[in-house]
């Protein structure tokens, strides 16, 4: 007997120092597909980047099937491949039963045994000689075991998941060895034990299932290789394989292999084989059979759907072709098979122990303190049971499962798509609010820069016409005091003098703008205070005026001098908009803290157009010499003062309401 035959362990574990499948960082876009796409939720989400966590992981590849950015890589052997081809060891390369599935732009399948002689390979073997032996071994053991069930092992991310995740299951696993660790055995038994191995084919998990290999290849590394050498089907030769010659086992890498192999039907039934392929299914199987629903039941489970949609195939889907290309490649095989030369090579290799142990080594880890997810929840806004979309987004299948994530650390709080989309209305919202309130300020500001500049500019100018004013005024006075009334020229000395007191007025009004920023706050009764106010504006007969008192506490703090110019200019803007008479409204009332006084007229009403220019200094509507558009810009600047704020609204259509405006001013208490 060999000294292959007392093996038990061979797997190659993995780790932080020895990924076999990691991230690129800077292609990952966070899609999350990965985490959705894990059986065993192996990869967490930090600062927003996922990372494999090499402890639970099964190696199975499906992470780097799914990332259309190419950011899940695997551990490449090329390099040592190459060395161990340059070195004097005679090598072997072992071609995994899925190969015409990969390779099928090759009209001949036996192209690619040429290609990798000529890449340098010694001697050009067939795993599917390792299949018809490992078939034997499980014909053997489902005819013998029919009071319990097995599970198949020749999956290798399968063994990893029951070992790592349901370890009271490891009692199930066939103890036989796959069909590519058999045929390694095979080939040491003919070739000598110091030969070279190296196993080819779609897995990536089998670079972790055994060192019998020395390297392990994936099929679409195998196609770089041949770029990098340029080899092609063109320059290479077609050529057979080297002994020993495999038969049915050619079948395994499709659905169902080991049953079509083992040459059972599956049927559902104690001590009967069937198979569940596929990330879900296998899983599915699993539980069903932990759970007791299924009994005596053997169960050929593959983590991908077949080996030929294994992560190391560069084509993905195509399952139907991919089948049809091996049923032909096995077909033609067949037909063409020395039965009395593969029995042969069967009989030689009868005596290798295929027997192969595991160990249970629990990966699972105990689920967070209750209180702990629910406080991620919480922090979610999800507390209703209708909060609970379980949409799948983040990659967890479940809210519970993903907040369970978050508390370990494998996931973070951005995953969630709802909650993540709330979370950026209510950004948007805030960024409304604020863009209001700059836009309010931004109005304000330019208000008060165009009243700080006309207060400049007024100071001046008043400054140097109120003395030529008062001369003018003063000698016209002395002039009208003069003459007798029926003179010709007093008329034009009274006009000179009337116009000259216009002047000064306008000047004053300019001068107003130029006080300092000060309010000198005194309590007055509002009331009282605005009944005042309207005795100094001349009020035509034609106009009713009405106060409406609603003010619960009597006394408002406020500058008295500079109120009573914005209240007098106010009053006399409305009497000035009902030439034809009309209804002088003022309202008082507080609210919280503040007090709130209504203006409101009948008259003419103010334009659309024209609404947004009344504060500005210089605009009037009224008749050359009748306005000077100051008194708004002025009250604009003494409500400020006050901290309060200043509103108009305003109806010039008949059509839309009575027309009218109202001016509203809050002034803080
Ligand atoms: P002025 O009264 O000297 O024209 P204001 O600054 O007081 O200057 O007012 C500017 C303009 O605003 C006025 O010319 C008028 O067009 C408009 N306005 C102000 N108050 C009223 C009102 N109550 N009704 C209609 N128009 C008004
Ligand atoms: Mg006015």
């Amino acid at each position: 007997m060999s000294k292959l035959n007392n093996i038990k362990d061979h797997s190659v574990r993995f780790s932080d120092d020895f990924p076999l499948i990691s991230t690129v960082k800077n292609l990952c876009r966070v899609c999350y597909t990965c985490v959705r796409e894990c059986p065993v939720k192996a990869i967490k989400i930090i600062d927003g980047q996922a990372e494999v966590i090499q402890s639970r992981c099964i190696a199975c590849g499906n992470c780097v099937t799914v990332c259309s950015q190419g950011a899940k890589v695997f551990y490449k052997s090329s390099d040592r491949v190459k060395a161990l081809i340059a070195s004097d060891a005679k090598t072997i390369v072992c071609i995994a039963p899925s190969f015409p599935a990969e390779f099928f732009e090759h009209t001949d399948p036996y192209q690619i045994v040429g290609m990798l002689r000529k890449l340098g390979f010694d001697l050009v073997t067939e795993v599917s000689f390792g299949a018809d032996m490992v078939a034997k071994a499980y014909k053997d053991l489902f005819n013998n075991e029919k009071t319990s069930s097995v599970i198949t092992s020749d999956c290798p991310a399968i063994v990893f998941y029951i070992e790592h995740y349901h370890p009271d299951l490891v009692p199930l696993l066939a103890p036989i060895v796959s069909p590519a660790m058999a045929m390694a055995r095979a080939v040491k038994q003919k070739y000598g034990a110091d030969s070279k191995l190296v196993f080819i084919g779609p897995c990536i998990a089998k670079k972790a299932e055994s060192d019998e290999f020395d390297e392990s290849l994936t099929f679409s590394e195998l196609r770089l290789l041949f770029k990098e050498e340029n080899i092609t089907k063109e320059n290479s030769s077609i050529s057979k394989f080297d002994k020993p010659i495999s038969g049915k086992g050619a079948i395994f890498p499709v659905n169902h292999g080991l049953i079509k192999t083992i040459g059972r039907s599956e049927k559902l039934g104690e001590g009967e084989v069937v198979t569940a392929e596929g990330k879900e299914k296998f899983k599915e199987a699993i539980h069903e059979l932990e759970t007791g629903l299924l009994k005596n039941q053997h169960l050929e489970l593959l983590c991908c759907d077949g080996c030929i949609q294994g992560p190391g195939m560069t084509i993905k889907g195509k399952q139907l072709k991919k089948r049809l290309q091996i049923n032909q490649y096995v077909n033609q095989k067949l037909e063409n098979l020395d039965e009395q030369e593969w029995k042969k090579d069967m009989a030689q290799c009868a005596s290798i122990s295929l027997h192969r142990s595991f160990h249970p080594s629990d990966r699972r880890t105990a689920k967070p303190d209750q209180k702990l997810i629910n406080e991620v929840h919480a922090s979610m806004g999800k507390n209703a049971e209708t909060d609970f979309l379980n949409c799948g987004a983040c990659g967890y299948e479940t809210c519970e499962k993903y907040a369970t994530a978050v508390v370990e650390g494998l996931a973070e709080t951005e995953m969630c798509l709802p909650y993540a989309i709330e979370k950026l209305h209510e950004s948007v919202e805030d960024l409304n609010l604020s863009n209001y309130k700059l836009a309010d300020t931004k109005q304000a500001l330019k208000q008060s820069e165009k009243l700080a500049s006309m207060g400049q500019v007024s100071a001046g100018i008043a400054h140097e016409l109120n003395n030529p004013l008062g001369i003018i005024t003063l000698y016209s006075s002395i002039l009208k005091d003069e003459l007798d009334e029926k003179n010709p020229i007093f008329e034009d000395i009274q006009m000179i003098e009337e116009q000259a007191e216009r002047c000064k007025t306008i000047v004053s009004g300019l001068l107003n703008f130029a006080r300092k920023n000060k309010v000198n706050l005194k309590e007055v009764d509002l009331f009282e205070f605005i009944k005042k106010s309207l005795k100094s504006v001349l009020i035509p007969d034609s106009v009713t005026v009405n106060i409406i008192d609603n003010l619960m506490e009597k006394n408002t703090l406020l500058d008295k001098d500079q109120m009573m110019q914005v209240l007098t200019n106010l009053e006399k803007n409305a009497v000035e908009a009902m030439p034809n008479g009309g209804k002088l409204t003022i309202e008082l009332k507080d609210k919280n803290d503040t007090v709130i006084i209504h203006i409101s007229d009948t008259g003419n009403g103010i334009k659309k157009e024209n609404l947004e220019k009344i504060f500005t200094p210089f605009f009037t509507t009224k008749k050359l010499g009748k306005g000077t558009g100051l008194g708004l810009p002025l009250v604009y600047g003494i409500i400020k003062m006050h901290k309060g704020k200043i509103n108009v609204k305003s109806n010039t259509n008949t059509k839309e309401g009575p027309v009218g405006t109202t001016f509203k001013i809050t002034l803080p208490k």
